[in-house]
């Protein structure tokens, strides 16, 4: 929903995210004195405002998917909590959440795997209706030839199987599915990853034009930088569980601050080829979030860190009012 000044969204929020955590046991120790963690999330803030495409980006592992399943309520957090639209998510009376889960639906990456290959895709599409509304069939089949529609479908094809379509078109079906409910807020966990380079481009376009009808608002999780430009207002940048900077795109992209952002930038290629970029090249692996380092979690491999960095944990500052990060270096 593009506004005047040609940034999205009305202004309200829609979803706020206060220091949600997700912590999974994966082993108990002598009798179970010495129990570990592995710390998925930890302690991770944000806030989507409708028709906002918040994006969350990050090596694999970071935590972004497992953020994505809280929100989706497929996995309970351990600590924290969010609102949605002013009601607490997690301790919401029945009918309240039968309403949020309408109301926030996923695209998952694997077009593949995501669609059912017994089901014709009427019955995929339509399964969300079948369950949640007290629609006839016949308004149930009209309905789901409207969404085909809308995502540059043909109605008959309802009446075909998953494998009688192409990985671009598998993944609208995945996005009709998802538009079925009228949803406020879709979680798009790595949409076009999986697609060809040559029709990533349409998915997003789709993606934005539906976002444009219908006021739609995104969370989109992804590790391709250029996807994220493409698509977000603003982006939080996660590692080992956190959110280590966050800011509207373009001043990330811009004028990012903190040395783990800049080494997924300077990776990533630039948009222009006459573009000189600095590279700066990140030593080591991802350390494991079961034991993550002391101090800032990411001193390993920072090419910028100095005396305070293995010791204390640095905090979050606003360099501008809406750009946070947190690094000892501001
Ligand atoms: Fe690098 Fe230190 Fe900033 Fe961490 S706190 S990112 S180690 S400079």
């Amino acid at each position: 929903m593009t506004t005047e000044n040609g940034t999205n969204g009305t202004g309200e929020s829609l979803l706020t995210v206060d220091g949600l955590k997700k912590h999974f046991q994966v082993g108990s120790g002598l009798f179970g004195r010495n129990k570990t963690f592995l710390k998925a999330v930890d302690g991770i803030n944000f806030e989507i405002k409708e028709g906002e495409t918040y994006g969350l980006v990050g090596e694999s592992g970071c935590g972004k998917t497992t953020t994505a399943k809280m929100i989706l309520r497929l996995e309970d957090p351990t600590e924290g909590s969010f609102n949605f639209q002013g009601n607490d998510a997690l301790t919401m009376d029945r009918d309240l959440v039968r309403n949020y889960k309408s109301s926030v639906q996923a695209v998952f990456q694997d077009p593949w795997a995501s669609l059912n290959p017994r089901m014709r895709v009427g019955s995929i599409i339509g399964e969300p209706l079948e369950v949640n509304s007290t629609l006839t069939k016949g308004d149930i089949a009209d309905r789901v030839g409207d969404l085909l529609e809308e995502v540059g479908l043909q109605r008959y094809q309802s009446n075909l199987f998953p494998h009688e379509f192409s990985g671009g078109q598998r993944q609208r079906i995945g996005v009709a599915r998802a538009l079925a409910l009228n949803p406020k807020l879709i979680v798009l966990d790595e949409p076009v990853s999986a697609l060809d380079v040559s029709i990533r481009a349409q998915i997003m376009n789709l993606l934005e034009d539906l976002q444009d009808e219908h006021g739609l608002t995104y969370l989109l999780i992804a590790h391709h930088l250029a996807t994220v430009r493409y698509m977000c207002d603003k982006v939080g940048v996660m590692y080992l569980g956190r959110i280590v900077e966050e800011a509207p795109t373009e001043e990330l992209f811009d004028n990012p601050r903190h040395p783990y952002t800049r080494a997924l930038m300077s990776a990533a290629l630039p948009s222009h080829p006459d573009i000189e970029r600095e590279e700066i090249i990140l030593t080591g692996e991802v350390p494991s979030p079961v034991n993550p380092p002391v101090g800032c979690h990411f001193h390993p491999r920072c090419p910028s860190r100095f005396e305070p960095c293995e010791d204390n944990s640095p905090v979050e500052t606003q360099p501008t009012p809406d750009h946070r990060v947190v690094c000892h270096l501001y």
